[in-house]
């Protein structure tokens, strides 16, 4: 089965991460800190937070936002559940904005409509959160022109953009946000096996996020309440977690990194190619934008919704490991629950409804390409 993402290991990934098993540190050592500081120099943001999950990050991300009870979270509906349940671990609520019909991310014109709406009933919320949906990032300057003009914050969720570029700036540069957020899990652009992280150029949310990702627990006597008893003293400051990144992974990740500029560039290669091979074919290629250089994390593809069924399980059955991304989040029975219902959110819910992605990731072959376009032929004319 031709996988729709894979991880590319090196020889270099595999021997750093040896030599972090042969080394005195296993966690909480020098790799982490290398790491974090390897990608903050690559978004030039200010500070980064290794974690053990992208959805830790969101996690730490909203505690250090301090979204709480009574407060409510926005998202978007096309994305992986975990960009809405880290609201939901706060103790806040969660709603959606519509995507829009040519990039499927957050549409900042329902946003706007939404939030006129909610203005009037007095409950806006307190954070929204884009997500740059298949690695092509949202378009952030009207986002953030209408988060600041309501007062609201913004958690980028960029686990599909690493790599990825907005108005010439990297993603995770945070000039349209608060925070951003990466996953580093293996079909992600590049991999710690698990792991995320969170960066920021706001020093306090640095320093919350540190506190929350390690029980709230700190050594810094600037943190501390009274005087620090002695070198072994540590206090306990807030409620925190243990979402630390092992120095393993920290070491792959920072191995990894070496190689995300050719990772992504070799993605772009691929959905060109992709581009060019299905443009006679009876499906929607996605769309990239002037603004943007996509992480292009996926290449999602539209086709006629009552053969999306049957094209996939062909598909499958052929070799051809496809997959759908994503079931509109308010559609799942556990926000069903909520009182969210099908027809809540329509462009997603459509969108869902024609959605294929294909095999996307750096190592896929020209003959496997080709291979997957030939299946895909044969199973539209079926
Ligand atoms: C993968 C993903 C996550 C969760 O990432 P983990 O590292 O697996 O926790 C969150 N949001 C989006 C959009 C994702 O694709």
């Amino acid at each position: 089965m031709i996988p729709y993402g894979r991880q590319n290991i090196s020889q270099e990934d595999i021997q750093s991460v040896v030599a972090v098993l042969e080394s005195d540190f296993l966690t909480q050592g020098p790799q982490v800190p290398a790491f974090e500081k390897s990608m903050a120099d690559y978004c030039q943001a200010q500070f980064a937070l290794a974690v053990n999950s992208a959805t830790s990050a969101l996690h730490i991300a909203c505690l250090a936002l301090g979204v709480g009870k009574g407060d409510r979270a926005w998202t978007t509906p096309n994305t992986f559940v975990a960009s809405a349940n880290c609201a939901l671990y706060c103790g806040a609520d969660v709603d959606f904005v519509d995507i829009d019909p040519v990039t499927f991310n957050l549409c900042p014109l329902a946003l706007e409509k939404k939030l006129l709406q909610a203005a009037r009933d007095n409950c806006l919320p307190k954070v929204i959160i884009p997500v740059h949906f298949s690695g092509l990032p949202c378009d952030m300057q009207a986002i953030k022109q209408l988060a600041d003009q309501y007062q609201i914050k913004i958690i980028e969720d960029a686990s599909h953009a690493v790599g990825g570029k907005y108005l010439g700036n990297p993603v995770g540069h945070c000039e349209f946000s608060d925070i951003t957020v990466f996953s580093f899990h293996p079909v992600k652009i590049v991999t710690t096996a698990e792991g995320g992280m969170a960066l920021t150029n706001q020093p306090e949310l640095a320093e919350k996020m540190a506190l929350y990702r390690s029980h709230g627990v700190t050594r810094d006597p600037d943190l501390m309440q009274g005087e620090s008893d002695g070198p072994w003293y540590y206090q306990q400051v807030d409620l925190g977690l243990n979402y630390r990144m092992t120095e393993l992974q920290a070491a792959l990740g920072l191995s990894q990194v070496t190689r995300l500029d050719q990772f992504v560039s070799k993605r772009h290669q691929i959905a060109d190619r992709y581009d060019q091979l299905l443009s006679s074919l009876d499906v929607v290629s996605p769309t990239r934008t002037e603004q943007s250089y996509s992480g292009l994390h996926l290449y999602v593809i539209q086709v006629p919704a009552e053969k999306r069924l049957s094209l996939f399980k062909y598909l499958r059955a052929e070799g051809v490991g496809v997959n759908v991304h994503y079931i509109p989040v308010h559609t799942q029975p556990y926000y069903k629950e909520m009182g969210f219902k099908s027809g809540d959110f329509p462009v997603s819910e459509t969108y869902y409804s024609q959605a294929i992605s294909l095999p996307m990731f750096p190592d896929l072959s020209q003959q496997d390409q080709d291979f997957v376009v030939q299946k895909l032929a044969e199973g539209l004319c079926r």
